[in-house]
């Protein structure tokens, strides 16, 4: 078998709404849950003496609990206490370290509806993205425990002349920063997270401040699991403790994910550094794109184009973003796809029939807004839904279609349930490509086509981490699609592949002569 092929392993199976008994007992544990009061807290501090802040529910305002900022003080603690813990970790083995996110992954597992509830309320998630995002970072947690079985087993044997023995092993970095964003609230936290420690590292987890409720309790799993509280901490925070982070010498790696303008900012941070020369793994945005040429399925676009753009309100950086329509098609195509537009149900993700939630908050909000003016103005069709009255209390913003000319109308990504349309001409394919190709972003590309040598055609001219063919071009799934872009996009090893956890780790040769 390849490497990356664990015939044990299975993705976690999640829950199935669509069989009544798991929905109604799913309910009854929300219900449950609703009734708490979370606090997140820096892991290492012994009296919370610090200013406590609200999260409010992005869909209706209301508290959802509290959490602490992070001094610098509680950093460097918390540095100085990983640094202290690491080579007990690092010494610890592949085996061990993998059954601990294995449990790990047990009890995110078992506390599901739990989660699920903290997805909804802190991040506004709907209840199927809530699935699918518990579903997720479980999957992450047990795809790098068996990469850290199989990495850190032993050392590899390497050729040489007679008589030399050549031998290579992996150790872990030292103490990883994880970075990550509230688009992805669990899933993205502690996939960065469980691949740094199944490759011997310590974490200090930074969430995103708008959602270190979720991380908090993610955090107390893991403990719970066996990891100890010295090799996994948390230090809740904005972009103080971001640069309280990056600028610490003692932090040997950064796992970034966010906008590619944070990134260029923690990369310039860790180049001014003095000494050991740090590691940075960041994935960013993306301006993507779908082709549809003549040979399309009309239907299946529509599906895919509309559960691309809106899925999760458009907060994805996989998302699409730019729909190319061959010309002679794109009228039909274009009616049916604003007739699955105005179908969508936006609301309240407590909701089961919603399918557009909120933005994660008001800046957000805004930001969206006004590039919809910004396009208006400049004379860009422009169709949108009304919000429903229920959505006033939230920061909603109604699902949007913007016609343009091309990929190259846009200055920057809109992260948000902003879909705009370009028409190209027969044969009129390869400027496309080199237009989306000189954005400078390279994460997804759909293409709906029923034409093999169309697919080559684009496969080998497009610059894309990720290529989705006849399907929407989100949900990368464990394992079979390990996610992540070039260029502007971010500097790659995957998440969920088979390059991703030894990233992590650096290599180490010893040769023994007789
Ligand atoms: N992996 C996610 C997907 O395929 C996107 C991750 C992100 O938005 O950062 O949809």
């Amino acid at each position: 078998l390849p490497r990356n092929i664990y015939p044990n392993r299975r993705n976690s199976a999640g829950v199935d709404i669509a069989h009544p008994p798991e929905l109604a007992e799913l309910r009854e544990k929300l219900a449950y849950w609703r009734r708490d009061d979370p606090v997140a807290t820096p892991t290492l501090r012994a009296s919370v003496g610090g200013e406590r802040i609200a999260i409010c529910a992005p869909q209706t305002g209301k508290v959802v609990g509290h959490w602490v900022e992070s001094t610098e003080t509680d950093v460097d603690l918390a540095v100085a206490r990983a640094v202290t813990a690491q080579p007990a970790w690092d010494a610890l083995g592949g085996e061990a370290r993998a059954e601990m996110l294995v449990r790990a992954s047990d009890l995110l597992e078992e506390n599901t509806a739990r989660l699920i509830d903290l997805c909804r309320r802190e991040a506004g998630k709907t209840l199927t993205d809530a699935i699918l995002e518990v579903r997720e970072a479980v999957d992450f947690l047990r795809y790098y425990a068996c990469e850290a079985r199989m990495l850190f087993a032993a050392p590899l044997p390497l050729p040489g002349p007679t008589g030399e023995q050549n031998l290579l092993r992996l150790v872990g970095r030292g103490v990883f920063a994880t970075i990550s964003p509230w688009n992805f609230p669990l899933a993205i936290f502690m996939g960065p997270a469980a691949a740094a420690l199944a490759a011997g590292n310590c974490v200090i987890a930074k969430p995103a401040q708008q959602t270190p409720l979720i991380a908090a309790l993610a955090i107390e799993l893991c403990h719970q699991a066996g990891i100890p509280r010295d090799v996994l901490q948390l230090v809740p925070g904005g972009g103080k403790v971001g640069a309280a982070l990056t600028a610490n010498p003692q932090i040997t790696g950064v796992a970034f994910t966010g906008s590619t303008r944070t990134a260029h900012a923690i990369n310039r941070s860790l180049a001014a550094r003095e000494g050991a020369i740090p590691t940075l793994i960041a994935e960013t945005g993306g301006q993507n794109a779908m082709i549809v040429d003549s040979s399309a399925l009309p239907e299946q676009v529509t599906r895919d184009v509309v559960g691309s753009a809106f899925q999760s309100a458009g907060q994805r950086c996989s998302a699409l973003r730019v729909l190319y329509l061959q010309d002679d098609v794109a009228d039909e195509m274009l009616d049916m796809i604003k007739g699955a537009f105005r179908a969508l149900t936006i609301g309240d993700p407590a909701d089961l029939d919603t399918d557009v939630g909120p933005v994660i908050d008001a800046d957000a909000k805004e930001r969206l807004e006004a590039h919809v003016a910004d396009m208006a103005d400049h004379g860009f069709p422009v169709w949108r839904r009304s919000l429903p009255g229920d959505c006033e209390h939230g920061h909603f913003v109604s699902p949007t279609i913007i016609e343009i000319g091309s990929i190259l109308d846009l200055d920057e990504e809109h992260f948000g349930p902003i879909l705009h349309v370009a028409r190209f001409p027969s044969g009129g394919m390869g400027q496309v490509i080199d237009d989306i190709n000189s954005t400078g972003y390279g994460l997804t590309l759909g293409l709906h086509s029923r034409i093999e040598e169309v697919r080559r055609f684009v496969e080998s001219r497009a610059k894309v981490g990720n290529f989705y063919v006849n399907r929407n071009q989100i949900g990368a799934v464990v394992g079979s699609q390990p996610f992540g872009g070039e260029g502007k996009s971010g500097t790659g090893p995957k998440a969920g592949g088979p390059h991703y956890v030894a990233r992590f780790a650096t290599e180490r040769v010893t040769t023994i002569d007789t």
